[in-house]
């Protein structure tokens, strides 16, 4: 994919050519050619066998056409639809939708339909959108190019959506709710054009200032992360993802592949590139709404302002549940409150006017709370009482949230009677909500937008490593008949500074002794072997093994894994330093490919009980330094790693350094299609990778 050349032009084209325009009732050339009767610029049938469609001239080819056009909408078949879209490319078309269907959704004919498709793109630099979409629309040039049954409202927010049906309904319940677009683009197949150069386009578009979507999969995780990362630092990015693909997801053979699915591949992923994500559709547009209708909070603690004590507890409850905290007012607020309101108001955070307020001393409740540096933001909730009249209390909420510049939300309860209020605080940008716990948590949104805008990406730190020595232990799985390798490649860790206990493979009890006698103290022995995945589950680790014991164990586990499974390829017995794991934490650290976004690293609470314990993180690879604290971070297990219960606190720069060298491994090798250190042994002085397993693809190499 390339960054599309003039795609405005999708939006904002002077000429529209419409190829299979027809009155031909029911026809989706139809369709279109009715949305486009309010377009602002021109509109070119092509039809060979019509003069005219709806009263326009039209021309049997794009090639008759004399003025140029720069975008055409397809609607003709599937089967002629491709030499369609080669004829608009000859002849300079530049941007061209692609409605008809029948393309990679329908089979192998299809996808090699698409694929044309995608040639004539690439040979022709088009932007095209589709196949099989409902169409794209532009509010400011009235511009309908969809077969959808509704025109949007203007407005500043511009939505893409993998469902064409369900932009439909959403224009449908929009246009209820007075929410407008700017632009709108239904993705259809994603052929050449897909969300990661709509989040391009409209950050160039200065008309746009909140970008939507509805995705069903994301084409090119990384790509859409370092796109998106710098989308947002001026546009924020509100997607909701469903749908939970297991495309090419390979059958797992590691923990890490296990426990890390592509959900929580999709989860890291828009986290990492700074997109908010909604859980539905109500969220979708809450959260979009108040972006683009209010300023981001210079902090994170609220005051609540309220006539009715339950609401009020409702709201201090969801922020309790959010990132937020309850603003606690200086003295001078308080102060000012106690002398403005009467004796049984509550004058602490949440303000409590009382049941028989009216407008007056709501608004100066908030006037006041708004003039404290305690706080950034307020909720301002209301029951309908008979003293109190919401239509002023729209506009003295709208009139004191300009004076102070904070963002402000509503939670004005009621029916019928809160439509019109709604509408004025709507026009101010400032969204009500009848559930107050609702207003909280699209604040919430907007102070992790404004978080979002202030990280800075630093890129990953390139450490340096014995990169030929990794290939060439990666290489060793081309003379094995199996593409997994364990303990056998602890090496390649090393090549990558991620330290490693002292150790040997050997295949004789003697050279076992001889390893043993090289190493202070007891020993820890495994069986190595390919087809012995987990080896302590048939008892192929011993731990403590004193020197006169290695021979003896040595003969112990290989008769083990032969009783296991008597055609085992053995590969020796490893004998290695034993490390002290009294004093250290069991950690796993892993990767595994996922479809969409890559190398997925995993990182968490390790040893035998890994998945059953379940503590783990996961990011898309390569990650930076931030990211790789973060990890640890956000494990359940982190204190236990940071000192619980008078334990020293482990080495957490030297568990910080591996996993950026994972990364930085897994990054240079696509090869490596899984890998788990399990355990990955944390201690104060350092990490020690106990274990390894990874399955290679040598055709990558
Ligand atoms: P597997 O995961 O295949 O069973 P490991 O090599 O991870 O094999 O060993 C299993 C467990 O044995 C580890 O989780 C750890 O508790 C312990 N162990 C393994 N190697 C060592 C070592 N060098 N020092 C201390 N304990 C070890
Ligand atoms: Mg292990």
């Amino acid at each position: 994919m390339t960054m599309p050349r003039g795609a405005r032009g999708l939006f904002a084209p002077e000429r529209v050519a419409v190829v299979g325009a027809t009155e031909r009732e029911g026809s989706i050339g139809r369709a279109i050619m009715e949305n486009l009767e309010s377009f602002a610029g021109d509109v070119v049938p092509i039809n060979p066998k019509r003069d005219e469609v709806f009263g326009i001239a039209a021309y049997s080819d794009i090639g008759a056409v004399p003025d140029p056009v720069d975008m055409a909408v397809v609607v003709v078949p599937p089967h002629i639809a491709v030499d369609a879209v080669r004829n608009l490319a000859e002849n300079g078309v530049k941007n061209v939708v692609v409605i008809t269907a029948g393309f990679g959704e329908t089979g192998s004919e299809g996808a090699a339909r698409e694929h044309e498709l995608q040639e004539i793109a690439s040979e022709y630099d088009l932007n095209l959108v589709g196949p099989n979409s409902l169409g794209v629309m532009s509010t400011p040039v009235d511009m309908n190019g969809s077969f959808g049954p509704e025109d949007a409202l203007p407005g500043s927010m511009s939505f893409m959506s993998q469902s064409g049906a369900f932009i439909t309904a959403v224009l449908d319940w929009a246009n209820d709710q007075d929410i407008g677009f700017k632009d709108i683009v239904s993705l259809g197949n994603k052929a050449v054009l897909d969300e990661t150069d709509f989040i391009e386009i409209w950050n160039e578009d200065g008309d746009t200032d909140v970008i939507l979507g509805y995705l069903e999969g994301i084409e090119n995780g990384r790509e859409f992360i370092d796109t998106a990362r710098d989308v947002t630092e001026d546009t924020p990015i509100v997607l909701v993802k469903s749908g939970r693909t297991d495309a090419g997801a390979q059958a797992a053979s590691s923990h890490t592949g296990t426990i890390a699915g592509s959900e929580r591949a999709y989860e890291a992923g828009l986290d990492q590139a700074g997109v908010l994500r909604a859980e539905n559709v109500e969220e979708l547009f809450d959260y979009a709404r108040i972006l683009d209708g209010q300023p981001v909070p210079d902090g994170d603690d609220v005051a609540v302002i309220t006539n009715a004590g339950g609401p009020g507890v409702m709201a201090t409850d969801a922020i309790g549940d959010s990132d937020l905290n309850m603003a606690s007012f200086t003295e001078e607020t308080v102060e000012r409150l106690g002398e403005t309101m009467p004796d049984e108001a509550n004058i602490y955070n949440p303000v409590d006017v009382i049941g028989d307020a009216d407008n007056e001393r709501f608004k100066k409740a908030l006037d006041i709370v708004l003039e404290d540096e305690n706080v950034s933001s307020a909720v301002v909730i209301s029951c309908p009482t008979a003293v109190i009249e919401y239509e002023g209390l729209a506009d003295d909420i709208a009139e004191v949230q300009q004076k102070h510049g904070n963002p402000v939300v509503a939670s004005l309860m009621g029916g019928e009677r809160v439509e019109v209020p709604a509408d004025t605080l709507r026009d101010h940008g400032i969204p009500n909500y009848f559930d107050p716990a609702r207003a909280v948590r699209s604040l919430d949104a907007l102070a992790t937008y404004r978080d979002i805008t202030e990280l800075d990406y630093e890129p990953p730190i390139e450490f340096d490593v014995d990169r030929d020595r990794a290939e060439e232990i990666l290489r060793s799985v081309e003379n094995r008949d199996t593409n997994r390798l364990g303990v056998e490649a602890m090496e390649l860790l090393d090549a990558y500074g991620i330290p490693t206990p002292a150790g040997d493979i050997v295949d004789t009890p003697t050279k076992a002794r001889e390893v043993a006698e090289g190493i202070d103290g007891g020993v820890v022995m495994k069986i190595v072997s390919p087809d012995i995945l987990h080896k302590s589950d048939i008892g192929g680790v011993k731990v403590g093994v004193e020197d006169e014991d290695v021979e003896d164990a040595f003969e112990d586990l290989v008769t083990r894994a032969r009783n296991y499974q008597p055609d085992a390829t053995i590969l020796g017995v490893q004998v290695q330093e034993m490390v002290d794991l009294d004093s250290g934490t069991e950690t796993i650290l892993g990767m595994n490919r996922d479809p969409q976004f890559g190398p997925l690293m995993l990182f968490g609470l390790g040893g035998i009980f890994v998945e059953i314990l379940e503590d783990t993180t996961v990011r898309v690879a390569p990650v930076s330094e931030r990211e790789s604290e973060e990890m640890i971070d956000e494990i359940q297990s982190a204190p236990l790693l940071r000192g619980a219960r008078g334990r020293d606190p482990v080495d957490e720069d030297a568990v910080v350094e591996s996993v950026q060298r994972l990364s930085q491994l897994v990054t240079d090798f696509p090869a490596i299609l899984e890998l788990d250190i399990n355990p990955l042994v944390a201690t104060p002085d350092g990490v020690q990778a106990v274990d390894i397993r990874l399955t290679v693809d040598p055709d990558q190499l």
